[in-house]
């Protein structure tokens, strides 16, 4: 039987897909290709290559070899069509909005967001004349009522927080279908290990790799992914002709690949967010372990939540892997494998804001710092960092209590965490 005719398990293609042995060195690892420029081997050539009549590398700011094998990586994982590596997350939801969007579109998107996307999706894509109407998740009929014909694009996260929900895919999927428009999902509390949106009907898939695929937190960098189902027939700024690459029509001519080579020849091209190939090294020595990591990461968070949600000084724990999660039904169908490592808690107490920080300051292993999704556990404390310039009101209407704690879990041994938890819950 050749290789052709098998389908690859995942942790298989985590470390073989995208890449063979160097044909030249034999290198096994995927090499840093540290170039910027590839020398054409003809002037036909050059002239095919910038004509999209001939695929090949041009410049690293649109395509590189070292970026290429994680993306073909990161397809392959997602059970997608293909992707595009990007700068960072931010960088790849930017990417998704610019290929597809035109001034006066519409985006609508659960309001269970990152921080970072909320703020991008209000004021950034006002500065493009693009309008965002957030809406609440679980509830349909909202979805439905905040489509409008100008709608272009429908947006959640697998797992949201701080509230830990989890996203009804294949439902939001059904109403993407009904009004004709394509489904992203950030995928990254998940990844493509614990859940793959495209298997239930979306059609883009985004992450921050800087996250739990890189997993270090030493690299920041982003992918978007495209199922290559949905159907850009009618969709204007991938069927019609655009003036931005000499009008061609990238429906007609790409088809399932029609939106990814829009991210990539014009919007990668013109905004410039590509990434760097000495990241795209680093990030697939991440995916090569993911599955290994992932499974540990989600032993860990689950240990660390069934403890915290035993503790006196404990007031709720929003991890969808508990029973007591509205969402945990959801998590077993999305997530089989476990709903990832990121999850807030609340500690009681009568000034919360000061009793979290106590507890910030009373932890060993755990640091303090902004990330989630590496190798090391992290904890904030939002209500005096991120959101300290906010009412104790308000912070409870953004869904983050003035006792809400943050934290990532991470890979180290699953005694040590509850130690370190719970010698600083006694500090407070
Ligand atoms: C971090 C993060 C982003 C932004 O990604 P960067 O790589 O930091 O730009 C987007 N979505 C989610 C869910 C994230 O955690």
């Amino acid at each position: 039987m050749s290789t052709e005719d098998r389908k690859f398990g995942f942790e298989t293609r985590m470390l073989h897909a995208g890449h063979i042995p160097d044909a030249v060195t034999g290198a096994r690892a995927v090499p840093i290709y540290q170039t910027t420029s590839y020398v054409f081997d003809s002037a036909d050539y050059a002239a095919q290559l910038f004509d999209l009549k001939q695929y090949g590398n041009i410049y690293t700011r649109i395509n590189n070899p070292t970026t290429a094998a994680f993306e073909e990586r990161i397809a392959s994982l997602e059970e997608a069509a293909g992707a595009v590596g990007t700068a960072s997350g931010m960088a790849a939801q930017l990417a998704i909005m610019m290929t597809l969007l035109e001034p006066g579109d519409e985006v609508v998107s659960s309001q269970h967001l990152y921080g970072g996307t909320r703020t991008q999706f209000v004021h950034t894509f006002r500065k493009l004349g693009i309008e965002a109407r957030f809406v609440d998740p679980d509830d349909f009929e909202a979805w439905e009522a905040a489509i409008t014909p100008r709608t272009r694009l429908l947006y959640g996260e697998t797992i949201g927080n701080p509230q830990g929900s989890v996203l009804d895919i294949e439902r939001l999927a059904a109403i993407a279908g009904e009004h004709h428009v394509p489904l992203a999902i950030d995928n990254t509390f998940a990844t493509p290990y614990l859940c793959r949106p495209i298997t239930h009907g979306a059609h883009i898939v985004v992450h921050s790799a800087t996250k739990f695929i890189g997993g270090h937190g030493n690299s920041i960098g982003g992918v978007v992914v495209e199922s290559g189902e949905f159907n850009y027939h009618h969709f204007p700024t991938i069927a019609a002709p655009s003036p931005a690459y000499h009008n061609l029509r990238f429906f007609d001519t790409f088809g399932h690949h029609a939106f990814l080579m829009k991210a990539r020849v014009e919007t990668l091209r013109d905004t410039g967010a590509c990434l760097s190939p000495f990241n795209a090294f680093l990030l697939i020595q991440g995916l090569e372990t993911l599955s290994v990591r992932m499974d540990r990461h989600v032993a860990n968070a689950q240990a660390v939540a069934e403890f915290l949600e035993g503790h006196e000084k404990v007031e709720y724990v929003a991890y969808p892997g508990l029973k007591s999660s509205p969402y945990h039904e959801a998590a077993r169908k999305y997530c089989p494998k476990g709903p990832g490592a990121v999850f807030s808690f609340g500690i009681g107490g009568s000034d919360k804001r000061e009793i979290g920080k106590t507890f910030i300051d009373s932890l060993n292993l755990f640091s303090h710092l902004a990330n989630v999704g590496d190798a090391r556990s992290l904890v904030i404390h939002p209500a005096s960092t991120t959101h300290q310039q906010l009412s104790d009101e308000e912070l409870e209407a953004s869904g983050v209590g003035p006792g809400m704690i943050r934290l990532s879990i991470g890979l180290e041994s699953t005694d040590d965490l509850l130690w370190d938890l719970d010698q600083a819950l006694r500090a407070i």
